[in-house]
């Protein structure tokens, strides 16, 4: 076994980032060279002994290496939490409440650390992970504290009970919000934890498992295990997981749901989307431009609620066309750690490929493709322009698939009914938003559409108290709010 050792990152936020020498005034990061599994509050090696690579996806080069779980890993973890939930489902539940709260006040605490591991394990511009994935994550241990002491108010005259060990599996595009968006209303409700990130994203996941143990929660109460679908696939076929709640593609999510059938096992599915963004010809343009940057090109448009399909109303189309790609012509794709990025890197060169098939293909679909001139970072980083494809038609697979990159595709529609049947003529139902100056509309347009989420003059953005989650092949299951918090209990 290889003998572990912490390097010494060097940050600098103002420009770029380098391992060397580290210039005055500057944030240190102690990253370690090898991650081992998080297993009844202990790092343990994994028991086959083999470790993976986490890539930054800026670089290319490699940041650490991470335990790869097998089966035995995940028995270990799970008989770890199922030990530990007779004493943490009995637990007063105003202490449970405590530790919960602990560990929202150490992410706070820790938000610029996690904050740059976040973007430099993903590709996220650190602007956004400061502001919004890291804040965010510790929101929701706080709302999901405050749940704690109070079930039987959430839920009157139900007696809620917690379901027992649940199997956690989160995806790469926003890792500590997901693992929060888990673990914080499973631990609220009494129940113990296995969490399994996504492989190319596994180090603020660990992170948080250092915090648990800072935080002196029990152990065995969260267990943090790493690998890829193999590692997930166990957890899914454990018979000692009493319910699996699983953020990812709608691929997976349906192989895991056939998995399950007839087991008895609780399952949540939070899958893929292929939100319409819908602006009419009375809402505020300039205002409605900002949110189709915002809900298409945020976090390189690695976001399962992203407004990639765009309806705007044909009187103001050419005036929104010209706007945007104003706007798009500002946008920096650039280095994850410079605060100035709007754009960071693709996630990984899998993720790269991907979305540069789809480009193709809407090309040979027939369709416009308009890209930002913006000069992209050179290196072995994965970087993707903003696009936009004008000229599709309902049944391009531009339109129709889910890409998970920063491409947009633009229809334009004459009337309400018109895009309404548009931007419901998808298998999914994840998520939508409708631009305009007029209430009636709005409330007309939010009963119609089939998503989870509608959002008005507004586009991506969360809140802990909101519930979220899908329609149709989007899943089912709601994340946040009370209706999250049902997801974890039984009467
Ligand atoms: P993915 O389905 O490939 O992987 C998600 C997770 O499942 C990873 O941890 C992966 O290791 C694991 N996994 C893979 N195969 C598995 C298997 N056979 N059994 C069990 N686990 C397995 O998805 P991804 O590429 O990581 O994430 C992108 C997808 O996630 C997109 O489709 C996106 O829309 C979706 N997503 C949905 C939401 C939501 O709230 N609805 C949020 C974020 C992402």
């Amino acid at each position: 076994m290889m003998a572990k050792s912490n390097k010494k990152l060097t940050i600098n936020y103002q420009t770029k980032w380098s391992y060397d020498k580290a210039p005055e005034s500057i944030d240190h990061l102690l990253l370690k060279e090898k991650y081992d599994l998080f297993i009844n509050n202990q790092f343990v090696p994994p028991a086959s002994g083999d470790y993976f690579e986490t890539i930054n996806p800026a670089t290319g080069k490699r940041i650490a290496t991470v335990a790869l779980a097998n089966s035995r890993d995940v028995d270990k973890a799970v008989n770890s939490a199922r030990n530990a939930l007779p004493a943490w489902q009995s637990l007063n539940p105003v202490d449970r409440a405590k530790y919960i709260f602990r560990i929202a006040r150490l992410i706070q605490e820790r938000e610029r650390e996690f904050s740059v591991l976040e973007s430099m394990d993903c590709g996220k511009p650190i602007r956004e992970s400061k502001s919004i994935d890291i804040p965010l994550a510790a929101a929701h241990f706080f709302y999901h504290a405050g749940w704690a002491d109070k079930l039987e108010y959430a839920f009157p005259n139900r007696k809620p009970r917690p379901l027992g060990v649940v199997g956690q599996i989160i995806p790469w595009n926003f890792p500590l919000l997901m693992a929060a968006w888990k673990i914080a209303p499973a631990l609220a409700a009494g129940n113990t934890v296995v969490l399994k990130p996504a492989e190319t994203t596994p180090l603020t996941a660990l992170k948080l498992a250092e915090l648990i143990r800072e935080a002196d929660l029990p152990p065995g109460v969260v267990n943090i295990i790493t690998g890829a679908g193999d590692t997930g696939s166990d957890m899914v076929a454990h018979p000692q997981i009493d319910k699996i709640a699983f953020t990812g593609s709608t691929e997976v999510g349906k192989m895991i749901q056939s998995k399950l059938a007839g087991t008895g096992k609780r399952l949540t599915l939070e899958l893929g989307g292929k939100g319409a963004n819908i602006i009419l010809e009375d809402a505020a343009l300039d205002q409605a431009v900002e949110g189709i940057i915002n809900g298409i090109y945020f976090n390189q448009g690695h976001v399962c609620c992203a407004g990639s399909r765009l309806f705007v109303q044909e009187s103001v189309a050419e005036l929104v066309i010209r706007k945007l790609k104003d706007r798009m012509e500002t946008l920096i794709v650039g280095d994850p750690l410079d605060k100035n990025t709007d754009i960071g890197a693709i996630n990984s060169a899998n993720q790269l490929k991907t979305i540069n098939r789809y480009i193709k293909t809407g090309v040979k679909e027939g369709a416009d493709l308009y890209q930002s001139s913006c000069e992209l970072p050179g290196g072995k980083g994965f970087w993707c322009r903003p696009s936009l494809f004008t000229q599709v038609s309902q049944s391009n697979k531009i339109v129709q698939e889910e890409i998970f990159g920063p491409v947009l595709t633009l229809q334009t529609f004459r009337t309400l009914e018109e895009v309404i049947e548009k931007a419901n003529n998808t298998f999914y139902g994840l998520s939508a938003g409708v631009w305009t100056d007029k209430g009636a509309k709005i409330f007309k347009m939010t009963r119609e559409l089939q998503a989870g989420v509608v959002w008005a003059n507004t586009y991506n953005k969360f809140d802990p108290t909101a519930p979220f989650g899908g329609y149709k092949e989007s899943g089912f299951g709601r994340e946040g709010g009370i209706h999250g918090l049902a997801a974890y209990v039984q009467f």
